[in-house]
């Protein structure tokens, strides 16, 4: 491998973008675009913005990803491709809104992408990321890869379009709970000012990214009524399971959605959301999903767990069924809010 670049904090980040910019500007090979499994607004925006702005730069583009049905407006099918079963000869992957790790998807065996790529850049606002790869630029400051990703374009040769700055401003807008969450910094509304000013339909935007299938209404109904308050109220919890899914049948239960909602529940420090997966294989696997607020850290929850994300918002997936996965998971929230200073009556 060859060696690692790294950004060290906020006094490097102009120069991690531009070296970024630069490195990509420059390449002649394809470039493979990937992100995390089971993909959100953030990551598909920023990769398709990435995407789009290279392709019109002249490169060879690959963009293996498949969106959830509420984000695939956003593309056009022939912008997305299946997952690579091996990367082409004289690949750059560029990896978006997470780390070389087993959640980065449409790339073969994930975990050892860098050894096969030509060269690897990491683009990510995670703190928890691994840092693995050529050229890593790692910002927890940014609210979403997406703003990181307009810095790239920026400093890249070419005119915005709407179509570079749609998907770029919905990044923004889904990872920043429409410009509502702690991370909606000044800079964050000056970017989207910017995006806004390039001719984003801003009101079809909002109004397309909230549409949902019927059959997600009727899972909200089921996900509603298994809605608990454990820890004397500190927590508010819900659940997907496979056999409500049966029911309904398959829909994108977006786990941002159902988590967003209970983390309102007044007096509710921490939101989780299980969501049961399913598994081919005889080990079961549980996504956790975490939202926490005053001084409660739902990514040193995650972490304990095996996961990531930010203090706010983060997630897991434990390999357990879902009543092992509440224990744990429970157990870990009792153990953050102790350490937050909170009192928890015993169970
Ligand atoms: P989610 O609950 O899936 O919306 O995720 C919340 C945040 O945590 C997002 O920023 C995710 O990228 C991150 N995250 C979710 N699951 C994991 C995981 N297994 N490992 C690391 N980070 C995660
Ligand atoms: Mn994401
Ligand atoms: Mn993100």
């Amino acid at each position: 491998m060859m060696s690692t670049e790294s950004n060290q904090g906020e006094a490097n980040y102009p120069a991690c973008i531009a070296r970024i910019a630069q490195t990509l500007g420059r390449w002649d090979g394809p470039i493979v675009i990937a992100t995390h499994a089971d993909p959100d607004g953030d990551a598909l925006g920023s990769a398709l913005a990435l995407k789009r702005a290279l392709a019109s730069l002249g490169k060879a583009t690959h963009l293996p990803l498949t969106p959830p049905r509420y984000l695939s407006f956003l593309a056009e099918p022939d912008e997305l491709s299946d997952p690579l079963r091996v990367l082409p000869e004289d690949a750059l992957v560029a990896v978006l809104d997470v780390d070389v790790g087993p959640r980065l998807a449409g790339v073969p065996v994930a975990g050892t992408v860098v050894s096969e790529a030509a060269f690897t850049v990491v683009i990510d606002h995670h703190g928890t990321n691994n840092r693995t790869g050529n050229l890593v630029c790692v910002e927890p400051r940014r609210a979403a890869t997406a703003q990181m990703v307009k810095d790239i374009i920026d400093a890249l040769p070419l005119t915005w379009t709407p179509q570079l700055a749609t998907p770029c401003l919905t990044g923004l807008l889904t990872d920043t709970g429409n410009f509502r969450f702690g991370n909606t910094t000044p800079e964050v509304l000056h970017a989207a000012g910017d995006l806004l000013s390039y001719g984003v339909a801003y009101s079809d935007l909002t109004d397309r990214l909230g549409w949902r299938h019927p059959d997600y209404f009727r899972m909200l109904g089921k996900v509603m009524s298994t809605v608990t308050f454990p820890l004397g109220g500190l927590a508010a919890l819900a659940e997907i399971t496979q056999a409500m899914r049966a029911e309904v049948g398959p829909t994108d239960d977006d786990s941002n959605d159902y988590v967003g909602l209970i983390r309102y529940a007044e007096g509710a420090l921490v939101a989780l959301f299980l969501r049961e997966e399913p598994s081919d294989d005889p080990q079961p696997r549980t996504k956790v999903s975490v939202r926490a607020r005053r001084g409660v850290s739902a990514q040193a929850i995650c972490v304990s767990l095996g996961g990531g994300g930010h203090v706010a918002a983060a997630g897991a997936t434990v390999r357990e069924g879902l009543e092992g996965t509440k224990a744990l998971v429970l157990a870990a929230v009792r153990a953050e809010l102790v350490r937050a200073g909170y009192d928890v009556p015993e169970a």
